[in-house]
């Protein structure tokens, strides 16, 4: 666990690559994403580590329908009574505990899909989002292509940016598999609504990129 910016805490959910992170809010903590099924124990152990429980948790938001993100959701939605909260294009696949075939562009894709470890248990979202949604101290940035209802969150005291799997750091930036992606083509257009004024970015896989680093992301998107 460690410091992204002040108020935004990341949270490594397996080994150190895999992130979720935890927003400190007036009313209480927000949790962005969740992570595999292991996820939860990572997390109820971080929060503990604070001093607070996961009874705090007073939102989950995810950043889109994908099991790496939401496998472990419905355990820690039931632990902390939170409210959950998606873009209104992906409540749908939250709750029928699958990504659809329309969901994956190639067909390495819709195969991994059809794994059972690759499915989870429905959640209903108490709340759905869309472009320009406050939740807390967060906006939502609709960021299509990767998946229809991808999300980005700009925290906007700090100007830390949490970019899901809109952009992935590992072995350096890239925007991950074309074929896991619901339509590259959308995925790249939307990289155009993603503010370069920040001052952090924390990615769903990878490494954060801080202080003078940001700078190398600006680069890659407008590249
Ligand atoms: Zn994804
Ligand atoms: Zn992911």
């Amino acid at each position: 666990m460690s410091e992204l910016a002040p108020g935004i805490l990341r949270i490594p959910t397996r080994g150190d690559g895999e992130n979720c992170f935890l927003v400190a809010d007036e009313d209480g903590l927000t949790l962005v994403d969740v992570g595999w099924k292991s996820a939860p124990t990572a997390i109820r152990q971080a929060i503990e580590s604070t001093g607070r429980t996961l009874a705090d948790v007073r939102r989950i938001v995810i950043t889109h329908a994908h099991p790496d993100h939401v496998r472990g959701l419905a355990e820690v939605a039931a632990r902390s009574d939170a409210e959950v909260l998606i873009h209104e294009l992906e409540a749908s696949w939250l709750a029928a505990g699958r990504v659809p075939r329309s969901g994956r562009s190639g067909a390495f894709g819709r195969a991994v899909d059809r794994l059972p470890l690759l499915h989870w248990q429905p959640v209903a979202a108490t709340r759905t989002v869309v472009d320009g949604a406050r939740i807390g101290a967060l906006r939502v940035i609709h960021t299509p292509g990767h998946s229809p209802g991808h999300i980005v969150l700009l925290h906007e005291p700090s100007k830390a940016l949490l970019v899901g799997d809109a952009v992935f750091n590992r072995g350096g930036l890239s925007s991950g598999q074309d074929a896991l992606a619901a339509d590259p083509v959308v995925r790249d257009a939307s990289y155009a609504f993603m503010p370069r004024d920040v001052t952090a970015v924390g990615f769903a896989h990878g490494a954060p990129l801080v202080g003078d680093a940001v700078t190398s992301l600006n680069a890659w998107l407008d590249r």
